[in-house]
């Protein structure tokens, strides 16, 4: 029946996308720790791979997520190591130690 048939797949998408979800969280820890531990280029590999998921699974990143990822070099970005961070007028300013690109945030 083709009704049926298209639920099925709808509900192989959405585990399709929570898989992808979960991928992306360990991927992200995976960057985090390599980060810290100087392993730039590995990191940047996990960053790699988390953005590819993201993208074919149509994810949206959450705020912590994005904070740590330079989204023009894919650096992991660890303050004080391969970011700097200030405050500025209200705003989180953040530096990509790698590349030299900023992001800017709110202050909450
Ligand atoms: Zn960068």
């Amino acid at each position: 029946m083709r009704g049926y048939a298209s639920v099925r797949r709808r509900d192989r998408r959405r585990m399709a996308k929570k898989i992808a979800r979960e991928r992306i969280d360990i991927l992200f820890h995976l960057a985090r720790e390599r980060a810290e531990a100087g392993d730039l280029d590995l990191a940047r590999r996990y960053v790699d791979l988390i953005l590819r998921i993201a993208r074919k699974y149509n994810i949206r990143l959450g705020r912590e997520k994005k904070y740590h990822i330079c989204k023009r070099c894919h650096a992991f970005l660890v303050p004080g190591k391969t970011a700097q961070v200030r405050l500025k007028k209200g705003k989180v300013v953040v530096k990509c130690l790698e590349c030299g690109n900023y992001k800017r945030y709110p202050y909450r």
